[in-house]
């Protein structure tokens, strides 16, 4: 059995920092599951005509919800520790593009979608074990691991760290509109929405910095005993 550490959260409370930290602690792979969902977009993007970044080609119809089921099964999806590859290709460094970002979300709300790239999220898991984060990693893919977390943090921490991050041409005020609005999307997808499961560990980062959240989850996680194959066991982050 490999071990599975399930992180979820709202976008920007510091999942994928925290996950890629764990990781290399845990000597685990760090799985970025949005990815999936936003390698998914980019293919369909190129399958309209796009460039490889996913621009200038025609408009997907995501209304036409069967055809963007037909061509999530024709994929395949492949991840290690340099990230997404689909069809023997990393597409890494095209998942964060502002086109793959406008459609991304309501791709991933097609239910049979997501039963697709769950299945494919658990086989790499099983393979090789992971710290995995995304939205509903505790509630629906791994529901069974005993490593859940809840990584939380106030509107106004994500905004301002995501503002100073300073890779955004947005304003304060326009980025905190648009968590806002992905947190309400993610709250309310039909199936796979953010929810908190009721035996995952809460934490709210606000205030905290990145070792002492890091800190905190692994000794959560070595804590209950059943791990013992960290590097650097009880040292921290
Ligand atoms: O976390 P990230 O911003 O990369 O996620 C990209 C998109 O995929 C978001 O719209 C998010 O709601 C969705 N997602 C999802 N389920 C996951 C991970 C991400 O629906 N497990």
């Amino acid at each position: 059995m490999k071990i599975i550490v399930a992180i979820d959260g709202p976008a920007g409370a510091g999942k994928s920092t925290i996950a890629k930290k764990l990781a290399e602690k845990l000597n685990l792979v760090f799985m970025n599951t949005g990815s999936f969902y936003r390698g998914l977009t980019l293919m369909l993007l190129r399958s309209k005509g796009a460039d490889a970044a996913g621009s200038g080609g025609e408009k997907v119809d995501l209304k036409d919800t069967q055809a963007v089921i037909d061509f999530t099964e024709t994929l395949s999806f492949e991840y290690s520790s340099e990230g997404l590859s689909i069809n023997g290709e990393n597409v890494e460094k095209y998942l964060r593009t502002d086109t793959v970002e406008s459609i991304v979300s309501p791709v991933s709300a097609i239910p049979e979608v997501r039963r697709i790239l769950n299945k494919k999220i658990r086989a790499v898991a099983e393979k090789t074990g992971v710290v995995c984060e995304g939205r509903d990693m505790t509630t629906v893919v791994f529901p069974d691991t005993p490593f859940k977390f809840y990584l939380d943090a106030s509107v106004e921490t994500r905004a301002m760290r995501r503002f100073a991050q300073g890779t955004s041409s947005l304003s304060l005020e326009e980025i905190r509109e648009s968590i806002e609005q992905r947190d309400a999307l993610d709250r309310n997808k039909v199936e796979g929405s953010l929810r908190i499961a009721p035996d995952a560990f809460y934490l709210d980062s606000s205030g905290l910095t990145i070792d002492e959240v890091c800190d905190i989850m692994l000794a959560e996680i070595l804590g209950k005993g059943i791990y013992n194959g960290a590097e650097g066991s009880g040292k921290g982050c």
